[in-house]
C-alpha cells in the first residue's frame, strides 16, 4: 500500500452536498483539500431534489450557475390525504427544483476547478491519528491530512465510532427510499406531498423536463408486499387517487426506482476522535420535516468558518471543536425538533385527513408550520 508524501491542510470522506461545499469554502481561502466520493460524477441519489431557497444565495456564491440552468422556482404547496383531500398553501420562502445527478457533478466541476483533488471512485475505509495528523486509508493507498472532514451521508462507516445512544423508537423506524424521474403534468412551481399507509410521496418538478417523484415509507410496508416495490406501490400507494393517478398516467423515465433501505432520522453527533462530522452524518430529520440538503450546506459553512479561524492559528482544535457543535446545535435545534412532532402528523390514514382538514382552515398555523422546515437565508 502506497502512502502518500503529502500532507493536506484538510481531508473530506463523502463528496455529497457537505463534502463539496466544505470543499469549495476551504479551497477559496486556498487551502490544500482533498476530498474522496466512493462514487464517480455525475450520479444520481434517492432525494426529493426539492432545495429551500435559504440556499440558493449561498449555491450561487459557491459559483452555481443558478440563472443558466433555468431551474423551477417552486411556491406553491399541495398535501394530500390518502381519502384524497387535498390541502392547498402558497409557500412564503418556497424552493427551487434541480436533480442531484445535476446539482453534486456541478458542484464537483467547481472543486476540481478551484483546485480540490477529487478522489472520485475512491471509498474511504479507515482513518487513523499520528500524532501530527492523519491518515485516510483506500483501497490503493494512504493519503494525509491535518484536519479530517466526515461528510458520508447517513451510513456511519466502521471507523466511525460514535456514542452509542440507543433510542428503540428510532431504532424501529427503519425506513426505505424510493425515486423516479418521471415526465408529468404540473406546474413546474408546485410541490405535492402525498400520504399514504405508513409514507408519503414527493412529487416536484427538477432541471430538464424531469419531475422528482419520492417516497419514504417503513421497511415493514415493504416486508409486507414480499419486499416487492411494484406490489407495495399497487398495494399502498395506489390507495392515493392522486398516487395512482401518477404512476398509471405518467411516462418514467427510467422504469426501474433508486431505492436505499435502513434509513434511520436522528441527531448523531459533530466530532468523533477529533473528525469533524457534518450533513447526514451529524444528524438528519425526515424529509418532510425540515430540508436535509439545506442543513448539509449550512452545516458546511459553520464547520469552514471554524476550520479557517483554526487553520489560522485564531483558535485551538479542541475550540474549533466545540465552537462547531454549540454553532450546529443552534442552527437545527427547532427544526430538528418541530420535526419530530411534524413526522407524528403524516402516514397516518385518519389523523392526517383530519389534521389536513382542520388545517386547511387555518393558512396561518399552516405557514408557521412550514416555516418551522425552512430556515432563515444564509
Ligand atoms: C427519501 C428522501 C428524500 C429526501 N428529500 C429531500 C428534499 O427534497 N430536500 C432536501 O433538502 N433534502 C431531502 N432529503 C435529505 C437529503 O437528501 C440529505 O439530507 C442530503 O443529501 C445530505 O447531504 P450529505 O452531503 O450529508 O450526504 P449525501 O448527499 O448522502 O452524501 C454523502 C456522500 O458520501 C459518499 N460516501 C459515503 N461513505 C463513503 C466513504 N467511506 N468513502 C467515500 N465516500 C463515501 C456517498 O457515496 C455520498 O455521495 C431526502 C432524504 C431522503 C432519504
Amino acid at each position: 500500500m502506497e502512502t502518500q508524501e503529502k500532507v493536506y491542510e484538510c481531508a473530506i470522506i463523502g463528496g455529497g452536498l457537505a463534502g463539496l461545499c466544505l470543499s469549495i469554502q476551504l479551497a477559496d481561502k486556498g487551502y490544500s483539500v482533498l476530498l474522496f466520493e466512493k462514487n464517480k460524477f455525475p450520479f444520481h441519489k434517492v432525494c426529493g431534489e426539492y432545495i429551500s431557497m435559504e440556499s440558493r444565495d449561498f449555491l450561487i456564491g459557491l459559483g452555481l450557475p443558478y440563472r443558466e440552468l433555468n431551474l423551477p422556482v417552486i411556491n406553491t404547496l399541495g398535501i394530500s390525504s390518502e381519502q384524497g383531500f387535498m390541502l392547498e398553501h402558497q409557500l412564503e420562502m418556497g424552493g427551487f427544483g434541480i436533480s442531484r445527478f445535476t446539482l453534486d457533478n456541478q458542484l464537483f466541476e467547481i472543486a476540481e476547478s478551484k483546485g480540490v483533488k477529487v478522489m472520485q471512485g475512491s471509498r474511504v475505509t479507515d482513518v487513523a491519528e499520528t500524532g501530527s495528523d492523519y491518515q485516510i486509508q483506500t483501497s490503493d493507498s494512504v493519503f494525509r491530512a491535518r484536519i479530517v472532514c466526515g461528510s458520508y451521508g447517513k451510513y456511519t462507516p466502521q471507523f466511525i465510532h460514535l456514542k452509542q445512544v440507543v433510542n428503540p423508537e428510532i431504532e424501529a423506524n427503519n425506513y426505505i427510499g424510493v425515486k423516479y424521474h418521471i415526465k408529468a403534468s404540473l406546474p413546474p412551481n408546485r410541490i405535492e406531498l402525498h400520504n399514504f399507509k405508513d409514507g408519503y410521496c414527493g412529487v416536484s418538478k427538477v432541471d430538464r423536463d424531469w419531475y422528482c417523484l419520492c417516497y419514504l415509507t417503513t421497511a415493514n410496508n415493504l416486508l409486507q408486499n414480499g419486499k416487492d416495490i411494484k406490489l407495495m406501490e399497487q398495494n399502498v400507494l395506489y390507495k392515493n387517487p392522486y398516487l395512482k393517478a401518477y404512476f398509471t398516467e405518467s411516462e418514467f423515465v427510467n422504469e426501474q426506482p433508486l431505492v436505499i433501505s435502513n434509513v434511520h432520522f436522528n441527531k448523531k453527533q459533530t466530532d468523533t476522535d477529533g473528525i469533524f462530522l457534518l450533513g447526514d452524518a451529524a444528524g438528519s430529520i425526515t424529509p418532510l420535516c425540515g430540508n436535509g440538503m439545506s442543513m448539509a450546506m449550512r452545516a458546511s459553512k459553520l464547520l469552514a468558518t471554524e476550520l479557517i479561524l483554526f487553520v489560522e492559528n485564531k483558535q485551538t482544535k479542541e475550540q474549533a471543536l466545540k465552537n462547531y457543535q454549540n454553532a450546529w446545535n443552534h442552527a437545527f435545534k427547532t427544526r430538528i425538533t418541530a420535526g419530530y412532532h411534524l413526522q407524528n402528523l403524516f402516514g397516518k390514514r385518519t389523523t392526517t385527513d383530519l389534521a389536513l382538514r382542520a388545517l386547511s382552515k387555518m393558512p396561518r398555523l399552516t405557514g408557521k408550520l412550514v416555516s418551522l422546515t425552512h430556515g432563515d437565508v444564509f
